[in-house]
């Protein structure tokens, strides 16, 4: 099919994302032939998880997770889908109007299309839908924020071989080196410790109560996401396919996000042949995604619930001194595919 990749941003485009990218992901994009050799080279190698609480910290062995910058990742996944026939328009604004057809703004110019098939992958605070009533969000009530940056090596102290992940009452903060000299953090916050001392505050508190270094705090550029655990009404309907953030979030504590959208996105090919050709996939459609993730977010709340608890995590840190079980288990609980 001739396809149009519409983004309202240029690329590469600022995004929010702690750069820690689950071996299923990996494994997807070498596939599909996305990963070659050389790009393989640039991205970095995180071996373990390192967990700083108010009551201990310990290091576990994670099955190798890959640290990606997004700002160069994402413009060589656009590269290579060039090179595979696909138009790129960026700076460009989609709309999916009530008949399925999109609407185009690229400055004052507008465009209406009717293509055979749409798929939506503008994320979680994307505004493709703002039409589609009957795609709208749930939000769970007392979901966390996201915040994100990218600050460099020498203010933080950070293993590059490491995720670390501090760990305290009002949310955590994670970081990973995802370049020489340059480390992403990504924090998942209490929606409601933030309302109460606003977001670099909730981050200073954390990191504190982890005894993690957070002078830098202050220093960093911000980027925020309203809301991180939502989901869609409904995935799929008439020529509209929904991939992706776009679709249904995986909280962040594992470095799920990228990998959904990658298995997401390169499973959609048949089910978009079938819209072309005028069939309903909607019930198919919701099925896959829904299916696919059912046990990841299992695990991810299981292990969001953990993180929380200072328990919990007392005798985790106790446990990792003592016996490998705890490391037989977080190498377990990464996500990986066939
Ligand atoms: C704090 C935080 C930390 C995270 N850390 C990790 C991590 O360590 N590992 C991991 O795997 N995931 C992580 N994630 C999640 C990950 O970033 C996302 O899951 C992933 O980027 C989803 O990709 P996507 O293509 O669905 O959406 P996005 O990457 O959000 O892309 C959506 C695109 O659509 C564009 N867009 C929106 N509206 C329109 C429109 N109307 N017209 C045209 N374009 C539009 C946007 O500009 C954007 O470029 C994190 C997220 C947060 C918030």
């Amino acid at each position: 099919m001739r396809t149009l990749l519409i983004e309202r941003r240029g690329i590469p485009r600022p995004k929010v994302c702690g750069g820690c990218m689950a071996p299923a992901g990996v494994t997807r994009l070498r596939g599909l032939g996305m990963i070659d050799e050389g790009f393989d080279r640039r991205l970095g190698e995180l071996s373990a998880l390192r967990l700083c609480s108010g009551w201990g910290s310990c290091t576990l062995p994670i099955r190798p997770y890959r640290s990606v910058d997004r700002r160069t990742f994402d413009e060589s996944l656009v590269e290579r889908a060039a090179d595979a026939g696909v138009e790129v328009l960026t700076d460009a604004r989609a709309t999916v109007r009530p008949d399925d057809g999109v609407l185009v703004e690229v400055g004052s110019t507008r465009l209406e299309l009717a293509p055979r098939v749409v798929v939506v992958a503008d994320g979680l605070d994307g505004s493709a839908l703002a039409e589609r009533a009957d795609f709208g969000w749930r939000d769970p009530p007392r979901g966390p924020l996201g915040l994100g940056a990218i600050v460099p090596a020498s203010s933080i102290t950070q293993n590059p071989d490491e995720i670390q992940m501090a760990l305290g009452a009002d949310g955590y903060v994670g970081f990973a080196t995802i370049a020489p000299g340059v480390v992403a953090v990504g924090a998942a916050l209490s929606a409601e410790a933030v309302r109460r001392h606003g977001p670099l505050l909730t981050v200073r508190g954390v990191l504190s109560e982890a005894r993690v270094d957070s002078e830098w705090v202050g220093g960093a550029q911000w980027r925020g996401v309203a809301r991180l655990t939502r989901t869609r009404a409904r995935y799929a309907r008439g020529r509209v396919i929904v991939v992706g953030d776009a679709a249904q979030y995986v909280e962040p504590l594992t470095g799920e996000g990228m990998s959904w959208a990658i298995l997401c996105a390169s499973s959609i090919a048949p089910y978009a042949e079938r819209v072309a050709r005028g069939e309903d996939v909607e019930r198919e459609w919701a099925c896959f995604c829904r299916g696919s993730l059912r046990s990841r977010r299992l695990v991810c709340r299981g292990v969001s619930r953990f993180a929380r608890s200072p328990r919990a995590i007392r005798a985790l840190t106790a446990l990792a001194s003592r016996t490998r079980i705890p490391g037989a288990v977080s190498r377990g609980l990464c996500w990986e595919i066939a």
